[in-house]
């Protein structure tokens, strides 16, 4: 495919190409339409030296298939690899968990590559990122539900005020916003938007997002364990004592700041960790970010297939999360046999972080754990 002249688009003209460690793109595969609207003609001058190759739909791309078992070719193929869409169906999905809504997704895939990661394997094991094109006609559509909705009538763990739209559930914005500005867009329109406000959870620090305006109306969850357990599991993220030290700095850039304490992987000497980690929270922490925090627990769920698969890269990261001992299968709504931690187990850690966090870190609401 020829890339359209950079010369006839003065907006595409002025980005920077990128240079970052996750992302080193060697081929866009794109369907023609998504590289020829305005977003997908400043992800190719975002990635000035990259090939690109046609391709009739998104989600037929087989190049990027295969690999599983291979980390060494999963991160080459989302380093060197992206795919440009446009969303077809576009619809706002109910939560009440982590979020009342589930916004839709303006890209998925990841350039990370954490052992346990659920997020659906769209582009393969490696599933590298896939961005949505059609940003204006998915921000429309968002201003259009939460203008249907009108106030929330009532506080919930959620939020007390603001109807709150997870707009990461199948990647990490951060990283999305090195790669386009649909994540900026995002930020943009619930800036305007008083009675809702976007969410996402992240493992990445990205500081041009502090360039943002986002007027309180985005929370940033960002992801939290054990630094142990962080570089056993965590493949590429941000170190997790970089993620806290950027709190500070995204409330005072106008985000809202909570914590995902997740997953928490239970093993021998967990309670510890978590214990340090509730502490160097507390030390660190400003109390401007300790009074706006909340937190999410979510304890460590698996996937049977997922497992096999790690065992052939990351057989130490399975010592860790593949527990037959303590965990129970549970077949999913999509038919794939997860494993979680035995009931029992379960509700014994949960009780028990939370004793910690109201020891340690007593400052931090738990919203919910599960
Ligand atoms: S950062 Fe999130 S989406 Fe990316 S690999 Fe890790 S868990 Fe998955």
């Amino acid at each position: 495919m020829t890339q359209p002249s950079l010369f006839d688009d003065l907006e595409a003209a002025a980005e920077v190409p990128v240079e970052h460690p996750l992302l080193d793109v060697r081929r866009i595969w794109a369907e023609p339409a998504a590289a020829a609207s305005p977003r997908g003609r400043q992800v190719l001058a975002r990635f000035p030296a990259a090939e690109v190759v046609e391709v009739a739909s998104h989600w037929a791309v087989p190049e990027l298939h295969g690999n599983a078992g291979n980390v060494d070719r999963w991160v080459r193929v989302k380093t060197e690899n992206l795919v440009l869409g446009v969303k077809k169906s576009i619809a706002t999905r109910e939560n009440g968990r982590s979020a009342n809504w589930i916004a839709p997704s303006t890209a998925n895939g990841c350039a990370m590559a954490c052992a346990y990661c659920y997020v659906p394997r769209r582009k393969g094991y490696a599933n590298p990122i896939t961005v949505f094109t059609n940003i204006d006609q998915i921000t429309a559509h968002l201003r259009r539900h939460v203008a249907k909705l009108g106030p929330k009538p009532e506080p919930d763990q959620c939020d007390p005020a603001a109807w709150v739209y997870d707009i990461g559930e199948n990647g990490d914005c951060s990283v999305d916003a090195v790669v386009s500005d649909n994540v900026a867009d995002l930020v943009a329109t619930f800036a305007e938007l008083p009675t809702a406000k976007a969410s996402f959870a992240t493992k990445w620090v990205n500081r041009s997002l502090l360039d943002l305006d986002p007027r309180g109306r985005t929370r940033i969850r960002f992801s939290v364990m054990p630094d142990v357990d962080a570089r056993l599991l965590d493949i590429r993220t941000s170190r997790v004592a970089d993620r806290i030290a950027a709190a500070d700095d995204f409330v005072a850039a106008g985000y809202e700041v909570h914590l995902n304490l997740s997953p928490v992987v239970l093993r021998e000497g967990w309670e510890a960790d978590w214990t340090a980690l509730l502490q160097q929270l507390s030390d660190v922490l400003a109390p401007a970010t300790r009074d706006q925090a909340a937190a999410e627990v979510i304890m460590l769920t698996h996937n049977e297939a997922l497992h096999e698969v790690n065992l052939g890269w990351h057989p130490q990261a399975e010592a860790a999360l593949w527990r037959p001992d303590l965990q129970e299968p549970k077949v999913s709504q999509n038919g794939q046999v997860n494993v979680r931690y035995r009931a029992d187990v379960k509700r014994a850690a949960v009780a028990r972080l939370r004793a910690l966090v109201a020891q340690h870190a007593p400052w931090l609401t738990v919203r919910y754990a599960f």
